[in-house]
């Protein structure tokens, strides 16, 4: 699979820390040195047949279509891609306008990851996002009416505007338009936002970790039983649209990152990341050099990554696997740690699959930390 990372945004989200700019000032020599980057790396990833090909940022939906299309025309020209290749491109509410979408409708893009994160005004004015609620909803229909059924929407639960009466009527809403796929996470507080400033500064409450739980574990039964399938932490899906791209990383597979601050892997051992730094990015791919770091994974970077996705998901860890690449004495002392947890129910083997049981989900982060090798 392909990331290709779209480092621009309209405005700064409060809870944000990704890597983007507002300046749009050098937009047009950034798509050309990302195609630039995909030609000089187009030797990556052969005898793949590429499954996924996902627009992240930043906002992707602050190109063009026909920036769009470009990228994509670069990535298919020199990587082989299998029929059904699944083309995500992530977009905020108030850029899907009919014009983009008739473009993204006449381009290889088959599915839209929409950045609603709420139907409310109070919660979208917190998040300062760029949209407002009935761009939210607006949207999503006319992304329908343009043809786009592999939606997904991102929501977030937890926001101190809200509550769990606000949260019911954000998936009741959802329910209603009929979308098939959601991501949904809490809003947490990262160090140096907008968000936490204002926490600091007492003008805002910040998110209470009860409302979230509640609010997870209610989301969890309701969309359960409008027929989603609750495939990992955060994801859910109704039948046959699971996220390609999302399964894929959560499998370790093998996956190339574009764009400044994009990561890679190898499937194996070696992990990479882009320069998070628009112009030196720009820069150096114009230098023909690759604007990259990479990193070895020690033995215990690897183990403690595969429990940690594994034990996010509906799969669970295949203890197999674990076998297969990791030493004897290591399985040993981890059957040792396991075993109190599975006695207290909060860890299950099934068909040799390490998992932590749906009603622990909220805590799977913790749970698979006290199982990391240090
Ligand atoms: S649109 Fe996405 S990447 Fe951009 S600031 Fe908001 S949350 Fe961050």
């Amino acid at each position: 699979m392909i990331y290709i990372h779209i480092p621009f945004c309209k405005q700064k989200c409060s809870y944000c820390n990704f890597h983007f700019s507002t300046s749009l000032q050098h937009k047009d020599q950034m798509v050309a040195a990302m195609k630039k980057e995909i030609f000089l790396r187009k030797d990556e990833l052969q005898n793949k047949n590429l499954q996924s090909l996902y627009f992240g940022g930043g906002t992707p939906s602050i190109l063009s279509g026909d920036e769009i299309k470009s990228i994509i025309d670069e990535v298919l020209k020199y990587f082989s891609f299998s029929n059904d290749i699944e083309i995500t491109l992530e977009a905020n509410p108030d850029d899907l306008d009919k014009i983009f979408l008739k473009a993204l409708s006449d381009s290889p893009v088959n599915r839209l990851s929409i950045g609603t994160q709420s139907f409310f005004d109070e919660d979208l004015r917190l998040m300062n996002r760029a949209h407002n609620a009935s761009e939210a909803e607006a949207s999503i229909k006319r992304a329908q009416d343009f043809g786009f059924e592999n939606l997904s929407i991102d929501l977030m639960y937890g926001s101190p505007t809200s509550n769990l009466e606000i949260w019911k009527e954000n998936l009741h809403k959802t329910i209603a338009l009929d979308i098939p796929h959601i991501s949904s996470y809490a809003l947490t507080v990262e160090p140096k936002t907008m968000l936490s400033d204002w926490i600091l500064k007492g003008k805002i409450a910040g998110p209470k970790e009860e409302d979230q739980n509640k609010e997870f574990y209610y989301m969890i039964d309701f969309l359960k039983d409008h027929g989603f399938e609750h495939y990992e932490v955060s994801n859910f899906a109704k039948p046959g649209f699971y996220s390609k791209h999302n399964s894929a990383y959560w499998k370790y597979r093998e996956y190339l990152g574009i764009g400044p601050s994009a990561h890679s892997y190898n499937g194996l051992d070696t992990r990479s990341w882009n320069i998070a730094n628009n112009q030196q990015y720009i820069s150096k791919i114009n230098s023909h050099i690759l604007a990259k770091e990479e990193e070895i994974l020690s033995e215990n970077d690897q183990f403690n990554e595969m429990i940690m996705i594994g034990l996010r998901t509906i799969w669970g860890v295949d203890m197999q696997i674990l076998k297969t690449k990791f030493p004897e004495h290591r399985i040993e002392k981890l059957s040792r740690q396991i075993q109190s947890k599975i006695n207290d129910g909060i860890l299950t083997i099934e068909n040799n699959h390490l998992k932590i049981p749906e009603k622990h989900w909220f805590m799977a982060d913790g749970i698979a930390s006290d199982l990391f090798v240090v």
